[in-house]
């Protein structure tokens, strides 16, 4: 089959807000950019509060008999989606490349990660257990079930635009939870093609409403506010978790966060200086470094900092920044002019607080919002590039020269999502490993994420699993039932 060209896989998806199983169709429209042209690349539906509330009406109504529905069918619902997506791969990737810039070699890596949640939670629907016990005094039973959680409020980021929507949308369908998708403003398309492979995969009318809106909080605020919904689940920047968790106290929803990260990356003195690098590079420069899981600091012992400094930045230097689209290219561009803007603010404030330019350091001219792959060294404690999430191409150095100093600086943050080391003493990576406070480590290598690992972090970026065995907990209910027995024969 030939491959879609770019109009027609943008013209091939579903424009309006999905509520109750139909399409419906706006007034106003929210305009979607392709960011390496900063020209218009597809119109969708803009929601009202009316609106977000008809899909929460359209989700609570159909709760019961999803809850309801077998855990095998859920599973099979799953599965045929994971299957249309994996062979679509490759149109679905042009489409989030389109929307969101990065590279099409990225975007097909995303696409299979994000269907692997579909295939993970499709068999984990049917491994839903509770117990059954006695009662330490030997007079009742106890029954303990889990159940799904009810209607679930899910937001996700534009980073990851298909894999952000199925480690939430994939348990949720697998638990029996019923749910309004609110995608980022900046990619809709990629949710709006996942929602129609799971229409066409069979899932019910009214188990998944989708609404894109130009306004979050218009219309997700009253949906957090509304006594029927009874999870959030939110990935995003910590600032916004932070407030979605006081706005989600007033009805006492069960929150996830997934949030915001400053990974330190630490080189130890007995590692491979090659293999290091290519770790950086994945860990730094997967998505363009617009990843919470983006090494955001680099600790290389001092034995090793020229050796790993130097070979970092010819491999940097190399790397082809260009449209997402083009064969070759290896960095798209940042998703808008604000986030190329703060890169480069942090870059400079770096500099002016001492840091030497090893290579970068700049925009790129022309449409589009490119920034070159940057190292910089000599980077002073209090520059802003170590304590804020970069989200982008830049790698900041330091030294450092034994064990505690280098736990010390990486545990100096506010967050606490990844962490990766590199060493070949594996008494030392469990060492270190028990003492950082992160809640995801990679050891000699660069990428952490997986379908069959619970993802999350601690601190301020968040809390809450997806993925894994964990990821379906976050859906379910703890039910117990105390069954009192007679258990004599008459
Ligand atoms: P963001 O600005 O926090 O937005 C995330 C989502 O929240 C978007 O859908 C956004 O909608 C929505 N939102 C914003 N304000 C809201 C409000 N008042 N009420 C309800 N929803 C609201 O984050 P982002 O810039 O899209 O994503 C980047 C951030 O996500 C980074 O900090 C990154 O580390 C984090 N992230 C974390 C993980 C993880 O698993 N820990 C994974 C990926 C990304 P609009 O787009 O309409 O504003």
């Amino acid at each position: 089959m030939a491959l879609a060209t770019e109009t027609e896989i943008v013209d091939s998806i579903p424009r309006g807000l999905l509520i109750g199983g139909e399409w419906v169709q706006t007034s106003g429209t929210l305009a979607v950019e392709d960011p390496s042209t900063g020209e218009l690349l597809a119109e969708v539906a803009d929601a009202t509060e009316q609106d977000a509330l008809a899909a929460l009406d359209a989700a609570v109504a159909a709760q019961p008999s999803w809850g309801e529905h077998p855990p095998r069918e859920r599973g099979e619902i799953l599965r045929r989606a994971y299957e249309e997506i994996v062979a679509r791969q490759d149109e679905l990737a042009l489409l989030m490349t389109l929307e969101m810039g990065k590279p099409l070699a990225e975007s097909r890596a995303e696409v299979t990660y994000a269907a692997e949640f579909l295939r993970w939670f499709s068999e984990e629907a049917v491994r839903i257990e509770g117990r059954y016990a006695n009662a330490p005094n030997g007079a009742s039973r106890l029954l303990v079930m889990k159940q799904p959680v009810g209607p679930c409020l899910l937001i996700t980021p534009w980073n990851f635009p298909l894999a952000m929507g199925t480690r939430k949308i994939g348990p949720a369908i697998a638990a029996g939870c019923t749910m309004v998708v609110k995608p980022a403003k900046q990619t809709p398309l990629s949710m709006l093609a996942l929602a129609d492979v799971l229409a066409r995969a069979g899932l019910p009318d009214g188990v998944l409403n989708l609404v894109t809106s130009s306004s979050a909080s218009r219309v997700m605020g009253p949906l957090i506010g509304d006594r029927r919904a009874r999870k959030l689940s939110f990935t995003g920047s910590t600032e916004v978790g932070r407030r979605l968790v006081v706005q989600s106290a007033q009805q006492l929803l069960r929150v996830s966060m997934e949030l915001g990260g400053n990974a330190p990356f630490v080189v130890f003195e007995d590692a491979d200086v090659e293999e290091a690098v290519e770790g950086a590079l994945l860990a730094k420069m997967r998505n363009g470094g617009e990843a919470c899981t983006a090494a955001n600091r680099f600790y290389v012992h001092e034995r090793l900092l020229d050796a790993f400094a130097q070979r970092l930045s010819q491999r940097m230097a190399q790397l082809r920044v260009g449209r997402g689209t083009e064969p070759g290219v290896e960095v798209g561009p940042l998703i808008d002019s604000v986030e190329r803007d703060k890169v480069g603010a942090l870059v400079q404030d770096a500099i002016d607080r001492g840091a030497s330019v090893l290579t970068g350091a700049e925009p790129l001219d022309g449409p589009g919002w490119f920034y070159r792959p940057t190292v910089l060294a000599d980077v002073a404690d209090d520059a802003r590039v170590l304590h804020e999430e970069i989200f982008g191409p830049v790698a900041p150095l330091r030294s450092f020269s034994d064990e505690d100093e280098v736990i010390a600086a990486a545990n100096a943050t506010e967050y606490g999502l990844v962490a990766y080391l590199y060493t070949n003493d594996l008494r030392r990576a469990v060492r270190v490993g028990e003492r950082l406070e992160t809640g995801m480590l990679g050891v000699n290598q660069g990428i952490v994420s997986n379908a069959a690992a619970p993802f999350g972090g601690v601190k301020h970026s968040g809390f809450g699993r997806e993925g894994g065995r964990e990821g379906i907990e976050e859906y379910l209910e703890t039910k117990y039932m105390a069954i009192a027995f007679n258990l004599q024969a008459d």
